[in-house]
């Protein structure tokens, strides 16, 4: 197997539940120590922060990391409405979560430190309904909100963070690898850090608690909290091995559920009607999950008796389930009249609010891109900007297809307008270098690679970027300037970071 750092994340193994779930289980309701006490002896929230930013670039670089707009576009969008519930969640430095999707069967969640959180592709396929999605995410928003890492992980010097980082990215790894000389590396600190890592369940009980609060505020149907984990319960029986990984690390007590139950028993029933959206990004997940030959044989079967159900929303998500497996399968004309017909059939839909993602006119612009139609696929874009202005994702399919129509000029001013407003986002520069390398401007194009390599977080690799943009031919006095200011900036970065990994 390919060494997957992170899908190793929490994806558990026998080891992990060998371990004892940490905490005083003997310390049953009383008075639970107050969770929320202000005495400083956890993680401050911008260490936590810093420590969360600097394992998703790890993350980030993993294959199985799912780097696929409209999925994070949906995610962040539904996590938003959880969060626009209870604002407090963000914490006293107001963290901006984010939300993000690992290539991974295992059912399984969880929370960084910082305000990261990750849901498996297995997990968001399982859950039936919105509100079964949301159960999961207000439970590890609960933990964010509640400090329950920075209280775990207790006060950590600066310096002590990238280590720190490296420790914890280390055991999230050993946690589900079946090597046990990976595990053997962790090391003593490793185990004692893995320990850690287990909530209590005292910190269970209040993330369901707080979960519960976020899924009734904002409006979901809270008995999905009970169907989901009875769900993921189920489902261990049919594991060879292995309970499913979220409940090895949310260990699900009979108590806790009871718990949940008597928490619902106090609330108003509230039915929900799921988005349309839910349904076309579970078929779009499905495809990313597995987009082998036989990954997408096996997708068709599945849309095709998704289509014998006669629900508009199965029937819409299906077309355009097929409708992607048509693109990958580089059936261009076949892919654009299924994604018509998904169109038909969203409009059929008696969905609860319209469409908030730009899902549809996505996969659209993609289909022209790859049929080689530039024209069409820039004014598909057009549109969407227009019609959604905040996806990150249509902003960047736009660039996309001015680049494919050759349109160099007007890829670039737009590119330079967005990479200011977006200095974090290295998809931008990379469009930017793509650009420029057609255009044949090679000190630029090295410049740009040189910015896309320090925003994720690797410094050599953009300082060897800067050291042929300064040797390229068409450098100009202006480009060595920025060039000489950008080393100086990233190398004084560098020895800093060295500096704290040496420590
Ligand atoms: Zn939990």
């Amino acid at each position: 197997m390919k060494s997957r750092l992170i899908i190793a994340a929490m994806a558990i193994s026998t080891f992990a539940g060998a371990l004892p779930a940490v905490a005083s289980s003997t310390n049953v309701a009383l008075n639970l120590p107050s969770l929320g006490d202000t005495e400083r002896e956890d993680l401050s929230p911008l260490m936590e922060r810093k420590l969360g930013e600097r394992i998703m670039h790890d993350i980030q670089r993993d294959p199985d990391y799912l780097d696929d707009a409209p999925l994070l576009e949906y995610l962040n969008n539904f996590g938003a409405i959880l969060l626009a519930a209870r604002p407090e969640a963000r914490g006293e430095a107001g963290f901006d979560f984010f939300f993000f999707a690992l290539r991974d069967p295992v059912l399984n969640a969880f929370a960084l430190p910082g305000g990261f959180i990750a849901v498996h592709s297995g997990l968001v396929l399982a859950a039936q309904t919105e509100s079964e999605l949301a159960s999961v995410m207000a439970h590890e928003i609960g933990h964010v909100a509640q400090r329950h890492i920075a209280r775990m992980l207790g006060k950590q010097r600066q310096d002590a963070l990238i280590p720190l980082a490296g420790l914890l990215l280390a055991v999230l790894a050993a946690r589900s690898s079946t090597d046990a000389s990976a595990a053997l590396m962790v090391g003593g600190e490793g185990v004692a850090m893995q320990r850690q890592l287990n909530f209590s369940r005292d910190a269970e009980r209040e993330a369901d608690r707080v979960g519960l609060q976020i899924m009734r505020d904002a409006g979901f149907d809270t008995s999905g909290m009970i169907a989901f984990f009875g769900r993921l319960q189920t489902a261990s029986r049919s594991y060879t091995e292995a309970v499913p990984a979220f409940l090895l690390t949310h260990p699900l007590t009979t108590e806790r559920i009871a718990d949940i139950e008597a928490r619902i028993r106090g609330l108003h029933y509230k039915q929900r009607v799921d988005s349309v959206d839910f349904q076309l990004i579970r078929a779009r997940l499905r495809i990313l999950q597995d987009d082998s030959p036989q990954g997408l044989r096996e997708a068709t079967v599945a849309f095709n008796n998704q289509l014998l159900q006669m629900n508009p929303g199965q029937t819409a998500a299906a077309k355009y389930g097929l409708a992607l497996v048509a693109l990958k399968q580089g059936a261009t004309d076949r892919a654009r009249s299924l994604l018509q017909e998904a169109r038909v059939a969203v409009r059929a839909v008696p969905a609860s609010e319209p469409s908030k993602n730009a899902i549809i006119p996505s996969l659209a612009i993609d289909i022209e891109l790859a049929a080689k139609r530039p024209a069409e696929a820039l004014k598909d874009a057009d549109i969407a900007r227009a019609r959604y202005p905040l996806s990150r994702g249509i902003a960047r399919q736009y660039a996309d297809a001015l680049i494919a129509g050759g349109r160099y000029d007007d890829a670039t001013q737009y590119l330079r307008d967005q990479a200011q407003l977006y200095r974090h986002e290295p998809q931008l520069q990379d469009l930017l270098a793509k650009t420029y390398a057609a255009q044949g401007k090679q000190a630029l194009q090295h410049l740009s690679l040189a910015e896309s390599y320090a925003l994720t977080g690797t410094l050599p690799a953009a300082l060897e970027q800067l050291s042929i943009a300064r040797k390229s031919p068409d450098a100009s006095f202006y480009d060595q300037a920025l060039i000489d200011a950008r080393e100086r900036e990233w190398q004084a970065r560098w020895r800093e970071e060295e500096k704290e990994t040496k420590k």
